[in-house]
């Protein structure tokens, strides 16, 4: 089981990029994702995201992401903070895999101490500043290795065929 926490956000210019944390967070098989000073806007969007293309992603708004993670500590949930200062990803991906369950943690500006000392992970995807959305996508690919994208959901109303050209979709609905 895997889940996010995106803490904070730079109000209005990370809009698009919260949304993005979200998508990829669903589309790469993370079951829920956390977040708090955010535009409420985008729970309506994910969410028709799942009425059309299927799956229970879920969106929670939090106050306190300190409150969280204790909590997250407590039930054993192993929190794995991404940063450019942390250990490279290529080293560490094998202990990931193993754990069951995990909180994945993303910034959006600076992120606060605390979160290094909270982290059992703290994982680099390189270490040069770029973006929590390929940060985050690389870390849950390489946690399960492809396998989320073997995944179907059963309430689905579209489906794609994939082909070599073209746009073939299924319209269940139908
Ligand atoms: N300057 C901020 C800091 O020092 O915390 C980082 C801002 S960066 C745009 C937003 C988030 O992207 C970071 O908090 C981190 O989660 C993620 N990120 C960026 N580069 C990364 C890297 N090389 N490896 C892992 N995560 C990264």
């Amino acid at each position: 089981m895997i889940e996010v926490l995106r803490i904070g956000q730079r109000l209005v210019r990370d809009d698009r990029v919260t949304t993005h944390v979200a998508l990829v967070s669903r589309a790469f098989g993370a079951s829920r994702i956390y977040m708090n000073e955010v535009n409420p806007e985008i729970k309506e969007t994910i969410y028709k995201v799942n009425k059309t293309w299927g799956g229970k992603f879920k969106i929670e708004f939090i106050e306190d992401w300190r409150k969280l993670l204790k909590s997250k500590k407590k039930e054993s949930v192993k929190i794995v903070h991404l940063t450019m200062y942390g250990e490279g990803i290529n080293h560490i991906q094998k202990k990931l895999a193993d754990e069951k369950e995990i909180l994945i943690v993303v910034g959006a500006e600076k992120v606060p101490r605390e979160v290094y000392d909270y982290a059992d992970y703290n994982v680099a995807v390189g270490n040069q500043p770029h973006s929590e959305i390929s940060a985050l996508a690389i870390v849950l690919d390489r946690i399960q290795q492809g396998r989320q994208f073997d995944v179907k959901y059963d309430n689905a109303r579209l489906e794609i065929i994939p082909s070599e050209k073209g746009k073939n979709v299924r319209d269940k609905s139908d």
